[in-house]
Parts: structure tokens; sequence; C-alpha cells
């Protein structure tokens, strides 16, 4: 094809897809929906010498190509402006906040059984963590896996596998105490940008009852109705376009994809069928990358999981007849909630610079479409040498 020798880029887009096979074509727009305009501005000659500066050009400034994606499946929307796209990402290290996290030291986290309060079924004890109680609760049952490391930017392959274990056999031990709690939600928020408010590595779990959270089963339902109109799996095709673009990263059976519509700032998703080893090494590769080549300081992690074990009650005999057609009830509305082809999903997000006072987020992320300044075609390349280096 005539785009084999240019550049990708997210400015492009319309054109890359355009050189697609059919039926890649077809399933780009079974998801996604494009739109792409140009922004223009006539600034004063006493700008010009800082735009140059900034922005290489003041050519570059005066028409700024905007690329509006919007995930039709799932509405999620990101707006791409090539001007801020084209920006190098450069890793950076900070002294500032080496010194901060180090000045730290000695924080609740590094003395957890004396400074954190244990669930009432006890504390999980993994190789490099342990568990806590989390003092002021989202959920009924929320908890904390407090890293050994104090350094939340420090861990190897097998302190995130450990981190993930913990929290999971947490999970089991709360789903023991109440089998009705079955919605698994792991998080990792990384230094304050993420909202994290501890610096000291940790991460969080919960387990919910009920129903999962709005946004997994938002996701849920629209990966079934994706299906039933379709007729395939929407994971599947979401990876598939992926792929195709040029977007993907390979490590074992775990499909990782630099998102089109993502949140904020280099969303990468991993997708995998269960939560085993090689999902929790490409998260370890998908964090280094991200620190290491991309100079992430700041970030999100989320896991989602179908839910444990469904153990529907029986009728009981002895119950009224209002009780147990209540319980029937349930027992037509759990099995309307169908999980089959829902995977392990985890999605990472950067936060952006922790020196930065401003949020990362504003009313256009909270209610209309996320703002992204950097190139998923980048983030994909400089991922893929983190994984081939
Ligand atoms: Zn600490």
């Amino acid at each position: 094809m005539a785009l084999i020798n240019i550049e990708r880029s997210i400015g492009i887009l319309d054109q890359l897809i355009a050189a697609l096979p059919d039926d890649d074509r077809a399933c780009f727009h079974r998801i996604f929906h494009l739109s792409t305009t140009v922004g223009r501005l006539n600034p004063p000659e006493t700008m010009h010498r800082w735009i140059k500066s900034y922005f290489g050009s003041v050519e570059a400034v005066k028409t700024q190509r905007i690329v509006k994606i919007t995930n039709l499946i799932t509405m999620e929307g990101a707006l791409f402006n090539e001007l801020r796209a084209s920006r190098p990402v450069e890793a950076k290290g900070s002294s500032d906040l080496e010194e901060t996290i180090a000045s730290n030291r000695g924080d609740p986290f590094c003395t957890p059984l004396a400074s954190t309060p244990a669930d009432t079924f006890g504390r999980v004890r993994g190789k490099h963590s342990i568990t806590a109680s989390n003092v002021a609760k989202y959920d009924g049952f929320h908890g904390v896996v407090v890293f050994d490391e104090h350094n939340p930017l420090v861990f190897s392959s097998e302190e995130v596998s450990d981190y993930i274990d913990t929290a999971l056999a947490w999970a089991h031990k709360a789903h023991d105490v109440d089998p009705e709690a079955r919605y698994f939600f792991f998080m990792w928020n990384c230094l304050w940008k993420s909202g994290a408010s501890i610096i000291h590595g940790h991460a969080q779990m919960t387990l919910s009852r009920d129903m999962h959270y709005a946004k997994v089963e938002s996701l849920r339902r629209a990966a079934l109705r994706y299906r039933q109109t379709h007729g395939v799996n929407y994971f599947d095709d979401l990876y598939a376009i992926h792929k195709a673009l040029g977007l993907t990263l390979e490590n074992g059976p775990t499909r990782i994809l630099v998102y089109l519509t993502p949140i904020k700032e280099k969303e990468v998703l991993l997708i995998s069928q269960k939560l085993d080893q090689n999902l929790k090494d490409s998260i370890y590769k998908v964090l280094k990358g991200f620190i290491e080549r991309l100079g992430v300081q700041s970030f999100n992690l989320a896991l989602y999981h179908k839910p444990f074990g469904r153990v529907y009650p029986e009728p009981c005999p002895k119950q009224s007849r209002r009780e147990s057609q209540k319980a029937q009830d349930k027992h037509l509305a759990d099995a309307e909630e169908d999980w089959s082809g829902f995977p392990v999903i985890v999605r990472i997000v950067d936060r952006g610079d922790p020196n930065n006072k401003a949020s990362d987020i504003g009313a256009m992320e909270l209610y209309a479409a996320s703002v992204i300044a950097s190139d998923p075609f980048h983030v994909a390349e400089a991922l893929h040498e983190a994984f081939t280096h």
C-alpha cells in the first residue's frame, strides 16, 4: 500500500483506515466513529518566538488537525490534537520526586501490623506484601495490599504477581465470609496524581454484592449487545482492529492494545481469558515500559473480573410463597447476568507529571470526551521497544 513508508500517527488515522482490507475496515466502523476537523488561528508577531520554542513552528500552530474518535459500543470518546500529540514523549527522571518518596519513609504502611487495621477475617501475607482493611471503605469488603517495598515505582515481575495473588487470596477469604459478595475489583493508584493518598506502594481491592460496579456492568452489557447484534465477541473484534492498525503488543496469550478511545493519556488494555501468570507478567512489562520508556510516574491500574462462583440458593420448602418467589426472581435476575465471553481486562493509564499542580482531567473528561495529548501509535512503538529489549 502507498502508506507503507509513512509514519503512522493518529493525525492520519482516516488514511490508515482507508488503506485497510475491507474486513478490517468494516470491523473498525462497527466499533468506532471517526471525525476529523481542522482548527485555525492567527497568532500576533509578538507570540511567534514563544510558539516556535514550544511547538517548533508557527505554521504548525496556525492549522491544527483534531481527530475525534467515539467507541459506538461503549460510548467512550477521545479528542486527539495532532499538534499536542506530535510533541516528543521523553522519559525524564525527577530528583524532586525521588526525594519526596524517600523523605516519606516511616509512613504507616512501613509498619502495617502496628499502623493499619486487619480485616475481621485476618490478614493475607504474600511473599512481598500484606493485606490491611481499608479504614474508610468504598464497599463492604475493601482491603489494601501493602507492598513491602516503600518506593511505589520500584517493583519486579515477581512482586507485581504477588500483589495480585495476595489481593485475590484476600477476595476468596471475603467470599468465604459472605458468599453473596462475589464481584472482585482490583486497583492500583500510584502517587498522588492518580488519587493515591499514601505514597508507600499499595494496591486496593473490593468484593461487592448484587451487581458489579457501574462501569464494569456497562461494559458487560455493551459487549453482550455487540454479540447479539453482530454474532461475534466484542473483545475479539476490538483486538483485531487494533492489531490491523499496528496498535497491539505480543506477550504469549495475553492480548495487549493501545486503545483508540483512551480515558486519558497512553491508556493500554490487557485482555486475557484467565488471570494467569502470563497476564501478570504482561502487566509488569507494560508498567515497566510506561516508567522506563514513556517517563510515566503516576498511573492508575484497574482489573475487571467476572464474578466468583455462581451458587444459587435452592428454593427452601419451609419458605413462604412470597420468600420463595423472591428467591426465584433473584435466580432469574442472576441468570440474565450473562458473563460468558467476558475476559479478564486490565486497564492502565498515565496520570501525568506529579510536579504539575493542575489536574489532568476537567469538565471535558468528566462530562464530554477525553482530551488526549499522547499519540497511541507512538505509545505502541515505545512499548514495543520495551517488550523486545
Ligand atoms: Zn513506607
